[in-house]
């Protein structure tokens, strides 16, 4: 959630006023109940960032709130002053955390949640498993370092969350939220514009465990003795439960969450035997009601008393029916933009020089050989078309020239030099795709999603700069009407040209296009050819691959044909569209 500054300083002080409201007269919130909330608030905030912000499935997330305090109070048996053995905990558990995240975050998502809940049972088997060191089932008692009385652990404990506050807005914001939003929303779609996906999951996983870590070391400490199961399962599904009650993703729910929950089970703490119901009210709720939570309920209440003065979000609803405004050329700081100008989309590629080659380049998927010794190479400034029936292995071989999937065989070289063992993320300032269907990111403005792909190629400009040069290209699309949109309120068609401004922004040198005709009106298609012209003459080379025939062949200058993984012809299209054997091919499958 991106939050300007204003709603920022209110939710801030609202959370203070809330959570310092022992003496605000609500029944049984007592300091303490306070403190455990605080101290709660804050681990679940670190579960949002990781399971709220970029939709991982952690759901092993009290592994990292108990882990710290079993290291901390070993550590202290074992001699080490509280303050040393505090650190070591909490130092220890982000260290693992790192070490965990890095093996989890290549896994497909239900393999994550596995693996996250089977951490879990580790933590909770080794607390078992060693009575002599963790007290076993008894729980490890804290003896020493936490008698500073109640008031001085209630503002220890509003401070870390006020701490983690401020952490968590500065790492969900702007261009980090642009980042992480296209990340959750689509990770292949992230990493083709340049986002080291791998990375920002483990940064944000480690960055997680922080927050539940110093959260933690603080409740073992304060209520005096840790039970293995406040590192199970159990406990951290409760914790996803309590998230989802107070509303995942934003940075108000899990103090909302935090406090709801402890406020019922303390105050109308008889009721204890309805705790499983709740929990399972909450995920059934958030589910099928009310996916962002109790704070998703209230944000249209909150949006008329506090509204965002962060321009770049625009709700879908708001341009339905019109235009939205559009920042006119003239808003944007001139210097700015000439230095943007220079630095993103210089696009003076010299002419027919070779920008991309394929060697030899094969792919097998098990028994299938989607491509077969394919070499073929396309020069700054030309349409470049792929035809060839379904199957044929056009967008695998996509696939391979922008990193998704490494060949088999072959070379891939763009201006020379060899990129087919770079990682995705690594090619995208260098190469553009659009894809069959657009991925672009709903949520976000027209802008926003253009911006991400420059926030990652041209990082050292400031966002002012990337927004402006974003803006420019939006303009030079003749999409400029849209920038403000949400992505979601667009047509099919202008979802494909947005994500072609997105691929093209950052002057790459070979843009990639998958069928981008397909789903565009006479007018659109017209805009587009337009478009590919404009990219020609700019020396970019254009790899198209295209369906529409009659299209293609008013666009490309040359092309190849492949059939079942195999180039077929290759040269000049108009000539080789026209060979007897690519006509039985391609049309002969078509028709
Ligand atoms: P096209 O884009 O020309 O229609 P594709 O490149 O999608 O063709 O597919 C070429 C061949 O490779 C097809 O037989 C397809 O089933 C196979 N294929 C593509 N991707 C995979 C994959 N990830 N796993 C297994 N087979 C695949
Ligand atoms: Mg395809």
């Amino acid at each position: 959630m991106s939050v300007s500054a204003r709603p920022v300083v209110t939710v801030v002080v609202l959370s203070l006023l809330a959570v310092a409201s022992p003496w605000a007269g609500v029944p049984g919130w007592t300091l303490s109940v306070a403190t455990v909330a605080a101290f709660t608030a804050l681990a679940l905030l670190g579960l949002n960032l990781v399971f709220g912000v970029l939709g991982m499935l952690a759901f092993g997330q009290a592994a990292f709130v108990a882990l710290p305090g079993y290291v901390a109070g070993m550590l202290e048996v074992a001699g080490l002053p509280t303050l040393a053995a505090v650190l070591a905990g909490i130092v220890v558990t982000v260290l693992v955390a790192a070490l965990v995240a890095r093996i989890f975050v290549h896994l497909p998502g239900t393999y994550f949640a596995v693996g996250t809940l089977g951490f879990s049972f580790v933590v909770e088997g080794l607390a078992r498993a060693f009575p002599e060191w963790t007290g076993g089932a008894s729980g490890l008692v804290f003896a020493t370092g936490r008698d500073i009385g109640p008031l001085a652990w209630y503002a220890l404990s509003v401070s870390a969350l006020l701490a983690g506050l401020v952490l968590w807005h500065l790492t969900v914001r702007t261009d980090r939220d642009r980042r992480l939003r296209t990340v959750r929303h689509d990770e292949l779609a992230a990493a083709v514009i340049g986002i080291d996906v791998a990375t920002v999951k483990v940064r944000m996983f480690t960055l997680s465990s922080l927050f539940c870590a110093v959260a933690g070391v603080g409740l073992a400490y304060y209520v005096g003795v840790l039970v293995p199961e406040g590192a199970g399962v159990n406990r951290s599904l409760e914790y996803v439960g309590t998230l989802l009650l107070g509303g995942a993703g934003s940075m108000l729910g899990p103090i909302v969450g935090a406090a709801l929950v402890q406020w019922l089970f303390v105050v109308a703490g008889y009721g204890k035997q309805f705790e499983l119901l709740l929990y399972g009210a909450a995920f059934l709720g958030a589910v099928l009601y009310a996916r962002h939570g109790l704070v998703g309920l209230a944000a249209p209440i909150w949006r008329r008393f506090v509204e965002p003065s962060d321009s770049g979000r625009v709700k879908p609803a708001a341009h339905a029916g019109g235009v939205g405004p559009t920042p006119s050329p003239s808003m944007v700081p001139s210097v700015a933009s000439s230095v943007a100008q220079g630095a993103v989309t210089a696009g003076t590629q010299p002419a027919m020089s070779e920008a991309l080659r394929v060697e030899r380049v094969s792919k097998r998927f098990g028994g299938v050989q989607a491509l077969h010794e394919v070499s073929f190479s396309v020069c700054h400034g030309e349409v470049f078309a792929l035809v060839g029936p379904n199957g044929a292995g056009k967008s695998t071989l996509f696939n391979v020239i922008c990193g998704v999937e490494p060949p088999s065989a072959g070379q891939v070289l763009l201006e020379g030099e060899r990129i087919d063992t770079l990682p995705i993320h690594e090619r995208a300032s260098r190469i553009g795709r659009a894809f069959q269907v657009a991925r672009l990111v709903p949520g976000l403005s027209v802008l926003e999603n253009v911006v991400t792909r420059l926030d990652q190629i041209a990082r050292d400009l400031p966002e002012g700069m990337r927004r402006a040069a974003a803006l420019r290209q939006l303009e030079q699309f003749g999409l400029q009407g849209l920038a403000m949109h949400d992505v979601g309120v667009l047509a099919a068609g202008q979802h494909k040209l947005v994500d072609l401004a997105r691929a093209a922004v950052g002057s790459p040198r070979v843009v990639l296009l998958d069928e981008p005709a397909v789903g565009l009106t006479a007018d659109e298609l017209d805009h587009l050819r337009r478009l590919l012209m404009e990219l020609r003459a700019s020396g970019c080379a254009v790899v198209v691959v295209e369906h529409n025939i009659a299209f293609v062949s008013s666009v490309a200058d040359r092309g190849v044909v492949l059939d079942g993984g195999a180039l077929i012809a290759a040269g000049d299209f108009a000539t080789i569209i026209r060979e007897p054997r690519v006509l039985e091919a391609y049309f002969g499958v078509l028709s």
